[in-house]
């Protein structure tokens, strides 16, 4: 799984390098400084000649220059990588999840599992600032750091590898330890208490009414406690592994100090370099002191693409053919075949057998109670779902010869549930036809019969609509749907159940109007009630399969 993250979360290598670099600049500037700093005040102890001191005093301000400004064009860098990270994962995932949409990702439909799963993208993001970058740049600045001191002194530079091992290694293990059970929890507890918190402000009224306020804010009280225990956790992991690194840090500089003074004894070293080898060590563990809250972030991210993965890896339904049918032009006949279909392997079948026949032109109603599979019946002809056994046959041909989106041109589809997006009235009718010019619009809207009421409003075309089209009433919205599935221009027309929100009087107009409007195009009126039936050639009626 891991080397799968990788690859999805990927940068560019040149850049992720760049921020590495930058990284283990930073370290390594912080290094020289303290070591020639530490140099520096040995030697001036001696009384030499100032001008011997100058590189020394040239290093301390260099080193205390570039450092800050390492440190900038490093955050720059890591948050650029960070980005790019995160917009690949986001193109990668929509990609591979876009085709599951209309049927198979039902769930997601509800808010909490939707935002846990957006939280759980942007999460991954982790995986470079987090991890990738930190523990290159740690890398860099150890193997520096281990290098400069051993030029100095060989064992030194031995003692401060292990050093910077157990720091960079054995520390991080046992935060992450200490913290397992607290990692991941956080989100999950946080999200349970602001579900609570908003059920209780949405709901309060009645809890009022009721009586029950008492026994939710005590919930409420709970998940908080659970939070605090989460959270505690977390700080304590944090807290003990800071102890630990400086434990570490103070005893591998004791080492680096006990080593250099034993070998300025036996002659191998001068004194001026103690200093700057104990500075030395002292300061190279900045750069593994990240390590440990990126490994304890890293196993919540490594839970949340672990749910991403789960999802991108979901087969979809329907997929286009290899050497796919050119498109039919004109008008189109549409035929069900004897058709079985089930959204999954698991389900019963939405539908069992059934067979019908749309002329071109044709007027054709599909009554039947609720859950009779009528809308399973649209999502086959749109190929959102193949059959399981059967055909669906469009001009003559298997519906699976063709591209997803030829499909799509031949027949629109205005549902009960179709999505009006938060923006205007001309961007929401474009969705169907983007070069669509105001001229084709006011067509669409004066077929559609609502064109009076949008040349009324202030703003006209550009009316916002609201959040799934809120501003607007029920008959609104609806012929709304119907004017951009008009504006589409296209052979068959699907209308599935386009009153279920309405009274029966603004019903039985809209229907009139979409059939006076439709001209000849052929049109499949899904219904459960019984408008316009009278003006059509056929009604199938389905049964509960
Ligand atoms: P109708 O439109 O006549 O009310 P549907 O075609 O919506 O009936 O539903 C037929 C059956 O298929 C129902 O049992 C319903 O639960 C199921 N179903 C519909 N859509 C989905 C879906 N996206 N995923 C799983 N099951 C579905």
């Amino acid at each position: 799984m891991t080397r799968r993250l990788l690859r999805l979360t990927r940068a560019p290598r040149r850049r992720v390098a760049l921020a590495a670099l930058l990284g283990a600049a930073t370290v390594v500037c912080g290094i020289g400084l303290m070591a020639t700093a530490g140099y520096l005040i040995s030697r001036a102890a001696e009384h030499p000649a100032v001008l011997s001191l100058t590189a020394a005093i040239v290093g301390v301000r260099f080193f205390g220059l570039a450092r800050p400004i390492a440190r900038y064009f490093e955050r720059l860098a890591s948050h650029d990588v960070a980005f790019r990270s995160l917009q690949r994962i986001r193109v990668q995932v929509y990609r591979r999840i876009e085709p599951l949409a209309p049927t198979q990702l039902r769930c997601y439909r509800r808010g909490d599992l939707l935002s846990r799963f957006v939280g759980d993208v942007d999460a991954l993001q982790d995986v470079q600032l987090r991890g990738v970058l930190p523990l290159l740049a740690a890398l860099g600045a150890a193997g520096a750091a281990i290098a400069a001191a051993a030029i100095l002194l060989p064992e030194a530079g031995a003692v401060l590898a292990a050093g910077l091992l157990l720091g960079g290694a054995a520390v991080p293990a046992v935060a992450d330890l200490l913290d397992r059970r607290a990692a991941g929890r956080e989100a999950e507890t946080r999200g349970r208490l602001s579900s609570e918190l908003v059920e209780l402000l949405a709901g309060a009224a009645e809890l009022a009414v009721y009586g029950h306020e008492a026994e939710r804010v005590e919930r409420i009280r709970t998940a908080d406690r659970e939070l605090a225990r989460v959270e505690r956790r977390a700080a304590l992991a944090d807290g003990a592994a800071d102890g630990l690194l400086l434990a570490v840090t103070g005893v591998t500089v004791t080492g680096v100090l006990a080593v250099s003074v034993a070998a300025h004894a036996a002659g191998r070293l001068d004194r001026t370099a103690i200093a700057a080898l104990a500075l030395l060590a002292l300061a190279s563990f900045e750069g593994v002191q990240p390590l440990a809250q990126s490994v304890r972030r890293l196993s919540a991210t490594a839970a949340a693409g672990r749910r991403v993965l789960e999802l991108v890896d979901h087969e979809p339904a329907v997929t286009d053919p290899l050497e796919p049918a050119a498109p039919p032009a004109g008008r189109v006949a549409i035929e069900l075949d004897r058709v079985r279909a089930r959204y999954a392997p698991e389900d019963e079948p939405a539908l069992d057998g059934l067979s019908l026949r749309l002329e071109p032109g044709a007027r054709m109603a599909l009554v039947g109670p609720s859950g009779a599979g009528k809308s399973t019946v649209a999502n086959l002809l749109l190929r959102f779902l193949d059959p399981e056994d059967g055909r669906v046959l469009i001009a003559g041909r298997d519906a699976r010869e063709y591209r997803q989106e030829d499909v799509r041109r031949l027949i629109a589809l205005a549902g009960q549930d179709s999505h009006l997006f938060s923006t205007s009235i001309r961007d929401n009718l474009r969705l169907a036809k983007p070069d669509a010019d105001d001229e084709a619009l006011e067509r669409a809207l004066r077929r559609a019969r609502i064109w009076d009421w949008v040349a009324a409003l202030p703003d006209g075309l550009d009316t916002l609509v609201g959040e799934q089209g809120r501003e607007l009433s029920g008959g609104q919205r609806q012929r709304l749907v119907v004017a951009r599935a008009l504006l589409a221009n296209t052979p068959v027309l699907v209308l599935d159940e386009p009153t279920a929100h309405l009274d029966p009087e603004t019903a039985t107009a809209l229907v009139d109007d979409v059939l006076d409007a439709a001209g000849d195009a052929s049109v499949l009126l899904i219904t459960h009630r019984g408008e316009g039936i009278d003006r059509m050639d056929e009604v199938v009626s389905m049964g509960r399969t």
